[in-house]
């Protein structure tokens, strides 16, 4: 079966010239001129990847990035007019996978849908990114978000809350998490979790003192809410 691409672009001329080369590519080709739709058709057709104008009218590309990236891992390559807009995404650090600039070859994009899908092929995409209610742990990129924010946690933090998340609903010891968070199993320094723990939560919870993303399993440790929303 072949893979499908996702072209959000409002330029119907450059759409159909995109379209005709992807096609002959040996890719199945979806097609979007806005934003609202393009979320639309991204969840109804699960393409292999993205193309995505940054400007489009109404909604614009960043937003679309945003909105995929929380509920995908699918790569996402960015179109921007501007040389100068480059440096502004990468700066915002989407998750986009890849920038091309217009004016471009089709061909050019062409190669450099080959090349993001190469590079992500294989790699389990899906897996590496957890959600739960508005929180995103992405284990590849090494971030975590909330609600689209980027969290500032520290090394300990994340791998915390990486392991928590990987396993909804399994609950851990503080021995088991300070083995598998930090790597070290002084016993008599679990309590060090609890410290952890109360400041993730700072980080990530609305109501600290009520969690429900990293619940306390009393007499044993701590789990991730099954069915955080
Ligand atoms: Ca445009």
């Amino acid at each position: 079966m072949s893979k499908k691409i996702l072209i959000v672009e409002d330029e119907k001329k450059l759409v159909g010239i995109l379209k005709g080369y992807l096609e002959q590519a040996g890719f199945a080709v979806a097609t979007a001129s806005d934003g609202q739709h393009a979320l639309a058709v991204f969840r109804h057709e699960n393409p292999a990847l993205v193309l995505l104008d940054l400007n489009l009218p109404g909604m614009d590309g960043l937003d679309v990035c945003r909105a995929i990236r929380k509920e995908s891992a699918a790569p996402v390559i960015m179109v921007t007019a501007r040389v100068e807009e480059t440096d502004r995404l990468i700066g915002l650090e989407l998750g986009a996978d890849d920038y091309i600039v217009k004016p471009f070859s089709p061909r050019e994009v062409v190669a450099r849908v080959r090349a993001v899908l190469r590079r992500t092929e294989g790699a389990p995409t899906r897996a590496q990114t957890h959600t739960a209610g508005d929180l995103l742990i992405d284990l590849d990129k090494h971030l975590a978000r909330l609600n689209d924010r980027a969290l500032e946690l520290t090394p300990t933090e994340f791998n915390l809350l990486s392991v928590l998340m990987q396993n909804p609903g399994r609950a851990f010891t503080r021995l088991q998490l300070l083995d598998q968070a930090l790597g070290d199993t002084f016993e008599g320094y679990e309590r060090t979790i609890d410290a952890h723990i109360k400041n993730l939560r700072q980080k990530i919870e609305r109501d600290p003192k009520n969690p429900r993303y990293i619940l306390t399993v009393f007499g044993v440790g701590y789990k991730f809410a099954e069915d955080a929303e």
